[in-house]
């Protein structure tokens, strides 16, 4: 059997091996140090972003940027229903309670129309949310001319999840300078990786400062501890932020690499029925992963991640949308069926930056055979 080709493995090269050494050979192995630091800068110079804390998940990340949005007990989210599960977990651990809303079809991210009927609705009602919580899915930005529109006109703040979108843009903005506070996620399978880490982003200094103490116990600055506030151990260690720093260095060709991948899938795989996750005209999608959808094609998605396991090669559905989780059975849902439609005909394709070009022909091979092209 030949080696397996996973849907989004790590990206390794000398520079990380030089950088995590670096950290390490520094001393400043934990918590804080000059490596922090300095993978902060970096990620505020790649995203346009002001401010960023570094964390230990993007789940993390998430937690803290809601709380500094002011969410608490009993308050409503709005929140993307397509989307991991992290997105709606980190409203949970506030007490707060998700009010899901679809997706469009044209971008795959959330929809502004049903944003706008939503906000009116709740508007008259007199209960507007605390929040919105927008995820730029699969590593493109969200439609946020509109969506900033909306929520300036209803005065509701926006929390970005740009977790699979670093480097992605709309305009001249990048992907996490975008919401009031956003969170990236450095988990083993996104772009970049400090083999699990997060951060958070935003441009106001007071933000920024507040969740750093957040992120630290909440320790005050004096010699005895001395706590005031709930606080979290969500810091990232120095020596991640080592690795992370090599990792950034190589940002702008790790996204040239998953582009490629995923123009070569578009271009091989043209066929009737099959469509491919469209790239938005308002900015640059970083294509994390490349997702299309099978509708009347030669093969249906499910047969297709089935004849590619059978190869030995990692592939899956889209997410499942958070109205159909479990966990989610009693929040409120604004639908329009087009995430349904992306579960139930959508697949993600192996993307990784270190795929090689052999690697995706066997890809490719497998997909042309099942969908009889
Ligand atoms: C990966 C991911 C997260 C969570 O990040 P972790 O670093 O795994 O905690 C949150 N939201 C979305 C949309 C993600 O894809």
């Amino acid at each position: 059997m030949s080696d397996r080709i996973y849907l989004s493995p790590p990206d390794m090269s000398t520079a990380e091996r030089d950088s995590l050494m670096a950290a390490f050979d520094s001393g400043w192995v934990a918590p804080v140090g000059p490596h922090l630091k300095a993978f902060e800068d970096g990620l505020c110079a790649v995203t346009g972003a002001a401010h960023a804390v570094a964390l230990s998940s993007g789940t993390a990340a998430l937690h803290l940027a809601l709380l500094e949005a002011g969410v608490g007990e009993g308050d409503r989210v709005y929140c993307s229903t397509l989307t991991f599960v992290a997105s709606v977990n980190a409203i949970r651990y506030c007490g707060a309670e998700p009010v899901l809303i679809d997706c469009e079809a044209r971008s795959w991210q959330m929809c502004p129309n049903l944003l706008a009927d939503l906000l009116k609705r709740d508007a008259a009602a007199g209960q507007l949310p605390k929040a919105i919580q927008v995820v730029d899915v699969y590593g493109q930005c969200a439609d946020y001319a509109a969506i900033e529109a909306l929520c300036l006109e209803y005065g509701v703040t926006i929390i970005e999840d740009a977790s699979e979108a670093l480097g992605a843009t709309h305009g001249q903005r990048g992907a996490g300078s975008i919401g009031k506070v956003a969170a990236l996620s450095f988990n083993g399978n996104k772009l970049i990786t400090t083999s699990g880490g997060g951060a958070l982003l935003t441009n106001e200094a007071s933000i920024a400062e507040h969740a750093r103490y957040l992120s630290t116990q909440a320790r005050k600055p004096v010699r005895e501890y001395l706590h005031e506030d709930t606080g979290y151990n969500y810091r990232m260690s120095n020596l991640l932020a080592g690795l992370g720093q090599g990792q950034l260095s190589r940002l702008e060709g790790m996204i040239k690499r998953r582009r490629e991948i995923f123009s070569r899938y578009a271009g091989e795989l043209q066929a009737e029925g099959v469509s491919f996750m469209p790239e938005a005209s308002w900015g640059q999608c970083n294509r994390w992963l490349t997702c299309l959808t099978l509708q009347d094609a030669g093969c249906t998605s499910l047969e297709l991640i089935e004849a590619l396991e059978r190869e030995n090669i990692e592939a899956r559905p889209v997410w499942r949308p958070m109205h159909r989780q479990p966990v989610c059975e009693k929040y409120e849902r604004i639908l329009n069926g087009v995430s349904d439609r992306l579960y139930e005909t959508g697949l993600c394709l192996p993307s990784g930056s270190v795929m090689s070009d052999e690697q995706q022909s066997r890809v490719i091979a497998v997909a042309k055979r099942c969908l009889q092209m």
